[in-house]
């Protein structure tokens, strides 16, 4: 069940990912398009030429994020960026402002990559920029800017990779905390709190899903459904307190009784249901029997009292056409059988 919650709050999240790294090619694309298309009256056909190529380069970024893996698409966007801010840097773009786009890499670095590996990403970036601000005009001719000029650019683009890193630090301790509340509140809801059970919610959502398999696949599904003997007597015997923890124990011994695939659920006060998947009725009736003879035999500890108890159970195995509700029904005639015939018995389907 948490799995399946998990799961889907992941997937939720890789939607909104995905979604994102399609809008970010897309604003790529578009800026890089316009810019290139600005540059036209420029002096630099190389720069109209990278533009052009990165807002294709987006684009196809854009294509692919709905065709592949939000992996492929990321890199593309993130690399071909870099080279982008690498060429402005050291071309100084239109009348060196080139440089003034490097902020944008922070907060699509860490949002693409996560927080580590952006982070990395982010000093080897930065790393990269300044040699090339800083290479010596006599090894290769490239813009020059003021020593001021580079001192403030590398100062507020390390301002710029700490808010970002928070910022998507925040991000990721709210998704975790959602993920984490959703699992509590969806166990609240879906589980019994005394005996840890499912609850007959959860019950009744396994039972649908089960009919539905039994209708495909064609597999028998019965459940038992059991009651324990002279309840109310223990509980005006050895107080409330006891009766739960008579609960609590034989809850254990159910579950210890069933298999990965079977469910047991407290569906009412003292009632509890087992559903039981690829099993017939001669099947359950062995089965109810062992959980039977087990409880008969066991003893149930309480303030140095020694409290035994026996359980009545019916059994009932879906038939075709047979309905949730009238399968239940069957299952409590039988039980009730077993009560009238003089409990501690198991009354087959
Ligand atoms: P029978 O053999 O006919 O089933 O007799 P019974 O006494 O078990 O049946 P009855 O329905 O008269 O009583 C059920 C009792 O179960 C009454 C109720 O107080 C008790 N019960 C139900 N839920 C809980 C619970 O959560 N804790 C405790 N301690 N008792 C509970
Ligand atoms: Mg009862
Ligand atoms: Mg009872």
């Amino acid at each position: 069940m948490l799995t399946s919650i998990k799961k889907h709050l992941k997937s939720n999240g890789n939607l909104k990912h995905a979604r994102v790294i399609a809008l970010f090619s897309l604003v790529g694309m578009a800026i890089t398009g316009a810019m290139g298309i600005l540059s036209l009256w420029g002096n630099s056909s190389t720069l109209t030429i990278i533009l052009f190529i990165a807002s294709a380069i987006y684009l196809s970024a854009f294509f692919l994020s709905k065709k592949f893996s939000l992996k492929v698409s990321g890199t593309i966007i993130i690399y071909s960026l870099y080279l982008l801010m690498f060429y402005l840097v050291f071309s100084g773009g239109v009348a060196q402002t080139g440089p003034l786009w490097v902020f944008i890499v922070a907060p699509v670095s860490v949002y693409v990559l996560g927080l580590r590996q952006g982070l990395i990403n982010l000093a080897v970036f930065l790393s990269v920029v300044s040699i090339i601000m800083f290479l010596p005009q006599h090894v290769i001719e490239h813009a020059s800017y003021t020593p001021e000029f580079k001192l403030r650019l590398i100062l507020s683009f390390l301002t710029m990779t700490f808010l970002s890193a928070l910022y998507e630090y925040s991000r990721m301790q709210s998704y975790k905390n959602v993920v984490a509340l959703s699992s509590k509140y969806q166990q609240l809801a879906m589980s019994d709190p005394l005996t840890k059970l499912a609850n007959r919610r959860n019950a009744s959502a396994v039972l649908q899903q089960e009919k539905s398999r039994v209708n495909r696949n064609n597999e028998p599904l019965s459940v038992l459904l059991c009651d324990l003997d002279h309840f109310k007597a223990v509980n005006d015997k050895y107080g409330h307190n006891a009766g739960d923890m008579v609960l609590m124990e034989l809850s254990q011994i159910f579950t210890d009784h069933v298999r990965q695939q079977d469910c047991v659920a407290r569906w009412g006060g003292e009632e509890f249901l087992f559903i039981l998947p690829q099993t017939s009725a001669e099947q359950a009736n062995i089965i109810a029997e062992k959980i039977r003879a087990s409880v008969q035999q066991h003893s149930i500890i309480f303030h140095k009292h020694q409290i035994k108890i026996t359980i009545s159970i019916g059994i009932a195995q879906l038939s075709e056409d047979q309905s949730i509700d009238e399968l239940i029904n069957h299952a409590d005639k039988n039980l009730y059988q077993a009560k009238t015939l003089g409990r501690n018995r198991v009354h087959p389907g």
